[in-house]
């Protein structure tokens, strides 16, 4: 697709990437998707190639990476490896969440990283990019094992987090719980009371609509990309993956908008129920997911429809597609499924759910593609007013932060139009998102000189 002289400086760039990233394809992977999308600009514009601001952005400012030991219920000692990786400031203090799951690693990490980077550039806000992490699965450990392990957690990452430094935030395993596990140690380790973590309980600092917001913001993305061509996510047949918080929100908000969410699903499988998840099944999936910490399989029995076991549901046919479970859960065999079904659109609530070879596929087959870091923006978009909020000692009321993050959804479509719209039938989300949220970051970094 790329012209050749194109691909050859990309190909050129991808293979010093990979030598000094060995064994990292899911960085690799990230850093590409957006390598294809900005070399042109890159090539038209050869200040940032002569200030070498794509080799800078792609190399964290630093990894920090630390043991955490804690003692299981037994009374064992456990060990996990800890992390932060702090990807670039350059527009505002680091932000980003904090994922606790047995696949985190240091690829994963920069990947996020440097997804995050951009997609806080892309919320207009004053955000630079970071993520972090352990690789603790908190399935199956007591609500004191979860405790004793972010508390000691928080006793290593206090000394590099602060409101003016880095605001770490959740993501997959790490939920309201655990940000007040975090945060009532953060607050003990330094003795003040500041807004140096988001995703807080609304009691002790946190947002309304925080913990909607992530779903929510991708399905007020996905109307908007309707509304471009006349047309509304009203009555659309909705195939969402994941039941956590993003997947949780996501149908909540379809539902607001009229629209037919079908299935759901966890890392055992997924549910297909063709009459529609209404709002009491969603309120029995958030008890299920968020109280009793049950599998996805048992509303499968409850309301008596069909639980497929160890598969995606990409194979179910529908107008939009929501993968709102984790990096790389739509193949370039499930895109070229969901087209052949009849897709019409794809909102990313996961951080890069899709591999190259589907995004390529959504390209060529012109379906209105959100990638995620501009559909899934929203949740890092209520944290950046979370901390506004605590910063001025003060909390707005839920109408008031909706507003705000469809005003800021609305913003990120826009830009992504501008720069993604080189033809007026189509425009190409992926191009738009990724130099729109390049461009900001790379303008500051030129400002500060050799750094
Ligand atoms: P949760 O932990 O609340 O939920 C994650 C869901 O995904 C669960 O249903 C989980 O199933 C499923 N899942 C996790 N790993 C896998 C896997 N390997 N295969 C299949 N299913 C899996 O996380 P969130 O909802 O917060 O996050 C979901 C995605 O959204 C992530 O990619 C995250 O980075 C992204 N995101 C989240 C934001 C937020 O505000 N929370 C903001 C922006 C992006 P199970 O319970 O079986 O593990």
């Amino acid at each position: 697709m790329l012209e050749p002289a194109v691909q050859k400086e990309v190909d050129c760039f991808m293979q010093g990437l990979r030598r000094r990233n060995h064994g990292q394809p899911e960085f690799h992977q990230a850093v590409q998707e957006v390598v294809e999308s900005i070399m042109p600009y890159l090539l038209e514009n050869p200040k940032y190639r002569k200030a070498q601001i794509l080799e800078r952005m792609t190399e964290p400012d630093r990894i920090i990476t630390f043991r955490v030991s804690w003692m299981d219920d037994e009374g064992n000692y456990r060990v996990n490896r800890g992390y932060r990786v702090q990807c670039n400031n350059a527009i505002g203090p680091y932000k980003g969440g904090l994922r606790f799951h047995p696949s985190v690693n240091e690829s994963i990490l920069k990947f996020l990283g440097f997804e995050q980077t951009l997609k806080n550039s892309l919320t207009t806000l004053p955000m630079g990019g970071a993520k972090g992490g352990a690789n603790f699965n908190p399935k199956g450990k007591s609500d004191n094992e979860v405790m004793r392990f972010c508390q000691s957690f928080m006793t290593e990452l206090t000394k590099h987090i602060g409101k003016d430094r880095d605001v770490p935030a959740g993501d997959i395993g790490v939920g309201t719980r655990e940000i007040g596990f975090l945060f009532g140690q953060y607050m003990r380790m330094i003795n003040e009371f500041t807004g140096a973590l988001t995703g807080k309980g609304l009691e002790y600092g946190g947002s309304l609509i925080r913990k909607e917001a992530t779903g929510y913001g991708c399905v007020y993305f996905v109307e908007e990309m309707f509304e471009r061509i006349g047309d509304s996510v009203k009555d659309k047949v909705c195939v969402v993956s994941g039941s956590g918080n993003v997947a949780q929100h996501t149908i909540e908000k379809l539902l607001h908008f009229g629209a037919k969410p079908i299935t759901a699903s966890d890392s055992s499988g997924f549910i297909h129920d063709p009459d529609g998840i209404t709002m009491d099944k969603l309120n029995y999936i958030m008890d299920l997911k968020n109280n009793r910490r049950g599998r996805i399989s048992e509303y499968a029995e409850k309301f008596d429809c069909e639980f497929h076991e160890g598969k995606r549901p990409w194979i179910v046919p529908c107008d939009i597609a929501f993968p709102s479970a984790t990096q790389n859960e739509i193949s370039a065999e499930d895109a070229q499924t969901l087209v052949d079904n009849g897709l019409r659109a794809v909102g990313e609530g996961a951080n890069m759910p899709t591999e190259i070879g589907g995004v390529h596929i959504f390209q060529k087959n012109k379906i209105l593609y959100a990638p995620s870091k501009a559909a899934n923006a929203g949740g890092v978009a209520v944290s950046g007013l979370e901390q506004t909020q605590n910063a001025q000692r003060y909390s707005w009321t839920a109408e008031e932060v909706d507003t705000k993050l469809k005003e800021i959804m609305k913003e990120i479509h826009t830009q992504c139009v501008k720069y993604g719209g080189w033809t007026n039938e189509h425009i190409d989300y992926v191009n738009g998102a990724n130099l729109a949220g390049f461009i900001r970051v790379a303008d500051a970094m030129l400002a500060y000189g050799v750094v």
